[in-house]
């Protein structure tokens, strides 16, 4: 009976001791916040190809030196554009999914073009600003990752969205969102729309009275290094194929001066851009007390004007060389003042880019690289002046990211085969020196085209927010007017993404195993112990966990 009594006392011993170990298991510790950050435009290559002349206490050196870094991160689907990034990052699912097929789009059951967050439902909210605030996340067909921590806390966690850019702010911010706010060029004022709120908050109106992209005008934008730096990084003559933001002021300095209270917008086409940002955003960490609740918060930001220089002058020029080394420093200080408010080891961040961004075509004809442009609106009027001579009237209703929609009503009405007339227009796209393939995106699973671009097709395919024929351009083939650079297709230059985790719980390391930007959410999703979002195709990415 001892002897019984005994084994049964260890029994309830060993058992209570396995339920406490259990129970502190249950709930690792979550960061206070999280703060995601997505570089618009940013090529992986930027972390190194720059690391020299950013700071030891800047954003780029911490997270790589400090935190884990993700080096073959791929955008895994078409088009590689902005809104699509974003919602990729947040969902952790493509366009055949959460239905964002571009920035634009023709929409084969409404028979328009939509603009990827319009909401005429709404209306703009801290500034007359018409359309610029007609805006929200509705025509995302997915939950975000901000869905899902507002749903695990019960509506108690708090998240902001915050971009130069409406998508950039609109998308990660979810459809619950406390608030998302993004720039209006016209009144320099961070505005919402009603989708969100009836009134800014008082810290919001107050920080858009400050005017500051006034007071950074008054910078100018003068280099930061000698010409020898410069030299040693870009390009020398880059002022023929860059585009001229600023008019006549063609090169460095740039004289900001003359925009003052006359044009908010020029401060997107330069480094200043991202200083505004982060300023709203350590005044929405304050104001919100994000980082300060039981619960996680987040708070999603995405900076802009790395996109908007990149289109201008592309990667080669010192413009952007002086937009990096600045951001570097900007986001050094946003972790500087999370370190403060937050505490160290108490916050989350991840950095990544919705996107990267080709080389100037004339810049790489220099070197004997080939490139070249092309004009999707060129495209349409080609196609459409081609199709009319074949069939009486033209079947194409629109391109867009060499997306070609035709016009079903009138293919049907003319009484056609869609098959043949596919075959008509590919043949005749194929006698285009800069076309490499044209697919049949509904049939995209049968193209004899390698296995990672017709994975791209088939993960950019909506039915109804997609054309019926994608156009795979040759390397180095942009779509980006007749100066600058742009970004959209298949190629590494355009898809590979920096992906970076710093703060509470993540390892310092890195890894070059291939992963995907759909992974990003369900690697939130396990970090923070809540459900990954609705339309989740990505895989947990294992490494970066302490
Ligand atoms: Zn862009």
């Amino acid at each position: 009976m001892k002897q019984f009594l005994f084994i049964l006392s260890t029994l309830i011993v060993f058992n209570l001791s396995a339920q406490t170990v259990n129970t502190k298991n249950i709930q690792p510790n979550k960061p206070k916040l999280v703060v995601g950050i997505v570089v618009d435009q940013m090529r992986w290559d930027y972390l190194y190809r720059f690391n020299d002349l950013y700071k030891p206490n800047g954003g780029f050196k911490r997270l790589l030196g400090e935190g884990f870094s993700c080096d073959n991160t791929f955008v895994p689907y078409l088009p590689t554009v902005t809104a699509c990034g974003h919602t990729c990052v947040y969902t952790g699912t493509v366009p055949a999914i959460h239905g964002i097929t571009g920035n634009n789009w023709w929409d084969n059951n409404l028979n328009k073009a939509v603009y990827c967050v319009e909401d005429k439902t709404v209306t703009a909210v801290g500034a007359n600003a018409g359309e610029a605030g007609q805006m929200s996340p509705k025509n995302v067909w997915a939950t975000t990752i901000t869905d899902e921590l507002r749903l695990a806390t019960n509506f108690k966690s708090k998240v902001i969205g915050l971009s130069m850019k409406d998508r950039g702010s609109i998308i990660p911010a979810g459809h619950s969102a406390n608030a998302a706010y993004w720039y209006d060029g016209k009144s320099g004022n961070f505005i919402t729309s009603t989708y969100y709120m009836k009134e800014l908050p008082e810290w919001m109106q107050q920080f858009n009275n400050k005017k500051l992209a006034d007071s950074l005008y008054d910078k100018d934008w003068n280099l930061l290094f000698n010409k020898d730096v410069y030299l040693q990084y870009c390009d020398t003559n880059y002022e023929a194929y860059t585009s001229k933001p600023f008019g006549n002021n063609a090169a460095f300095p740039y004289n900001l001066k003359q925009f003052k209270d006359k044009d908010f917008s020029k401060i997107l086409t330069t480094p200043y851009g991202n200083t505004l940002l982060a300023e709203a955003a350590k005044t929405a960490i304050a104001k919100e007390a994000l980082g300060k609740h039981t619960v996680t918060d987040f708070l999603a930001v995405s900076f802009s004007s790395t996109d908007y220089v990149g289109h201008s002058f592309g990667p080669n020029s010192w413009e952007l060389l002086e937009t990096y080394v600045r951001l570097d420093e900007t986001i050094g200080n946003l972790l500087d003042y999370l370190d403060k408010t937050v505490g160290k080891n108490q916050y989350t961040v991840f950095l990544t880019a919705d996107h990267a961004g080709a080389h100037v075509p004339e810049f790489l004809n220099k070197h004997g690289i080939e490139g070249g442009r092309w004009d999707d609106g060129d495209i349409k009027k080609d196609l459409s002046d081609f199709t009319k001579a074949q069939y009486g009237t033209s079947v194409i209703n629109a391109v867009n990211e060499h997306d070609i929609y035709l016009n079903h009503k009138v293919i049907d009405s003319l009484k056609l085969n869609l098959q043949t007339v596919k075959q008509t227009i590919t043949e005749y796209l194929l006698k285009n020196n800069k076309v490499l393939q044209v697919v049949d995106k509904p049939n995209a699973s049968q193209a004899a085209i390698p296995q990672k671009i017709k994975d791209m097709v088939v993960n950019g395919y909506s039915p109804t927010r997609s054309g019926d024929l994608q156009i795979i351009v040759k390397t180095g083939i942009m779509d980006a007017g007749k100066t600058g650079m742009s970004h959209g297709v298949w190629n590494a230059y355009d898809s590979h993404i920096p992906l970076l985790w710093y703060g509470a719980d993540i390892k310092h390391g890195n890894t070059h195993r291939e992963t995907f930007m759909t992974d990003i959410t369900p690697t939130l999703a396990a970090l923070l112990n809540i459900q990954m979002p609705s339309g989740s195709i990505g895989k947990v990415i294992n490494e970066i966990v302490q």
